[in-house]
Formats: structure tokens, sequence, C-alpha cells
């Protein structure tokens, strides 16, 4: 097993991220066989409870108001409709489902409450619940812990030195502030970042460092590759080349060894083969269902596929293993 550390320098990081394409494989795929069973993927789902209509500038974004995309704002859905779309993705093999709201930050209101509901119905239903709603006040993260809350997703996205680049309405300290009030209520940590946003690699580098040097790390790391949404500043970034999201995915693997590293955003444009170094990197969850959010996603029945040509099964929710843990101890 290996011993997680937080005290990780660039230098180290740097050294793993080129490393060898093989080299860094072999390695990440040890890392990854020594600390959990390779052959188990989640499947998380991801819906949008409320979309488009954003105040901030993400320029990745499509949901940002201030950009002209094919998006369209819709309301915060009802209550029936989350059960219905959790009961359906957990019939598919989800074990996980994310509530996903383009807000800038929540608000006490009854909107809020209506969320809170949502996550005690769908931890009924036995799946870890996950939301991200923008900014959380540690008073918030202790409503949602409350009702039932699993993790709280808030991504870094890049670099501190990167970040103003992409957006401009909000900090980097404000993300840390709000992934803090996260931990102050318990909840397990979902962070992590996107590559394409033309970074560069030390901009991915310092990414993994902030996130590898948490006092905790992260119980769940994204790692998305930029999906480019005509409207958006980021329209005409070039595809992400495969080998750069397999480096990303393998060293975020072997700096958070116990960590679960989620390969996100970005999975349509690659084939299976792609995929398959991913998982064999440390990549031990996806998204499934045709829509991630609002952009295109591969569908249930060829990811099906996929687990089946992999040897990869479903795995339960990692939540269980908390509630075995306790009852153990
Ligand atoms: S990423 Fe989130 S916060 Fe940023 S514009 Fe999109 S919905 Fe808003």
């Amino acid at each position: 097993m290996s011993i997680v550390r937080n005290d990780w320098t660039t230098e180290e990081i740097s050294a793993i991220y080129n490393k060898p394409l093989l080299d860094l494989l072999y390695e990440a795929a040890t890392v990854h066989r020594e600390n959990k069973d390779y052959s188990e993927v989640q499947i998380s789902s991801l819906v949008s409870i409320k979309t488009g209509g954003c105040p901030e500038d993400c320029s990745y974004c499509p949901q940002a108001a201030r950009y002209h995309t094919d998006v369209k704002a819709q309301g915060l859905m009802p209550i029936q409709e989350v059960i219905d779309l959790a009961k359906e993705a957990k019939s598919q093999g989800s074990s996980r489902l994310c509530m996903g709201a383009a807000w800038r930050e929540v608000k006490d209101n009854k909107q809020f409450d209506r969320v809170l509901e949502m996550v005690k119905e769908v931890n009924n239903l036995e799946m870890e619940v996950c939301c991200t709603l923008g900014m959380l006040s540690a008073d918030q993260a202790q409503k949602l812990a409350d009702a039932g809350l699993y993790a709280y997703n808030h991504n870094i996205d890049t670099s501190e030195e990167h970040y103003g680049e992409i957006i401009s309405t909000r900090t980097y300290d404000d993300r840390l502030k709000t992934i803090e009030n996260v931990r102050k209520a318990d909840l397990t940590v979902c962070s992590g970042g996107i590559i394409g946003l033309g970074e560069t690699n030390e901009d991915r580098i310092k990414m993994l460092k902030v996130l590898a040097t948490m006092e905790k790390h992260p119980e769940s790391v994204p790692i998305n590759a930029l999906v480019p949404v005509e409207g958006t500043p980021l329209q005409d970034q070039p595809r992400v080349p495969f080998d750069e999201m397999v480096r990303m995915v393998a060293t975020a693997r072997i700096v958070m060894p116990k960590s679960v590293v989620r390969l996100s955003a970005g999975r349509t444009e690659m084939p299976t083969s792609e995929q398959a170094l991913c998982f064999m990197a440390g990549a031990n969850s996806i998204f499934a269902g045709d829509k991630l959010l609002t952009t295109p996603n591969p569908s249930v029945k060829s990811d099906m596929e996929m687990f089946d040509i992999l040897g990869l099964t479903p795995r339960e929710a990692f939540k269980n293993e908390k509630k075995k843990a306790a009852v153990e101890a």
C-alpha cells in the first residue's frame, strides 16, 4: 500500500508528470493495483438540476449567461423529476448522483430548501449524493451534510497562476475557502480540474500540487478534457492529445493514491483504446449518460460495451465502504 503524502514538491510532481509515458503508465498502474481493485470502476451520473443563466464568466462554460451558446436557461427542477432521474441512473449501474446547479453561490432561500429535499430523497435510494452548486458557506455545507450529502464538488480548474485567464468573477482563494467549508462539515471533497484551457504543463503540475498537498486529499479528483463549445471564449481550443490526458490521470493516481480519479469530460472524443490507458493509469470512475451537464457524453450502452471489452465492472457506492468501516470500528 502506498503512503499517502501531502508534502509533495512541484519538482517531484514535475518529475513524475514528465517521465517517459510507458514508465509513467507502469508506475501509476502499480500504485493503482496496490491501493484499489483496478477492475472496478464507479459509474456516476450528473444531473443538471438548474441549467444556464449563470452570472459567472468561466471561459469554458456554455452555461454562463454572457456567452451566446445553444444552452437554454431552465429553472430549478422539481424534486420528483430528480428522483425519477436518480432511479433511472441507478437502474443503469450508477452508484453516485451528482446534482449540478449553475449558480455563483448558494443562497439561503426556498431553492436551497428544495435542493436539501432532493439530497434527502436521493440519499434514501442508497446512492452517494454529490452536489455542485457554487460557493458555499460553512453553515450551508452543514445543512447539506445534515440532509445526507456525501460529497461536494468544487473544482479548482487549473493553477492559481492561470486561473485569472479563465475566470475573472471569483478568485482562486474563493474556491479554496469553499473547499475548507466543505471539510468543516465533514463532507467528502470532490475537486479536480480541466486540461486544454491553454495552460502549460507547469500549470497542470501546480494544479495537482494544490490538490495533493491539501491536509486531506480530495476523496474524488475529476480530470476533465475541455469540450470546446461554440459561443464560449475557448470555442477554438484544440482537442487535448490523449497522451496528455493519460499523463494527468497517472500523475494524479501516483500523488493521491487513495482518491477516486474520475475520467470526466472529454470521453466522447476518446476511443476505447485511449480510455483503456486511462483506466490502466488509475482512473476508477466515469460519468455516464448522454450528457455531462450540457455537453455530449458516451451513451450508457457504449460504456457497458467498453466495460465488457476491458473486463471492468461497475463499482458499488464508495459511501458503503465508509459505513462498513464504521460498523467494523
Ligand atoms: S462553470 Fe459553473 S460557475 Fe462557471 S459559468 Fe458555468 S455554471 Fe457558472
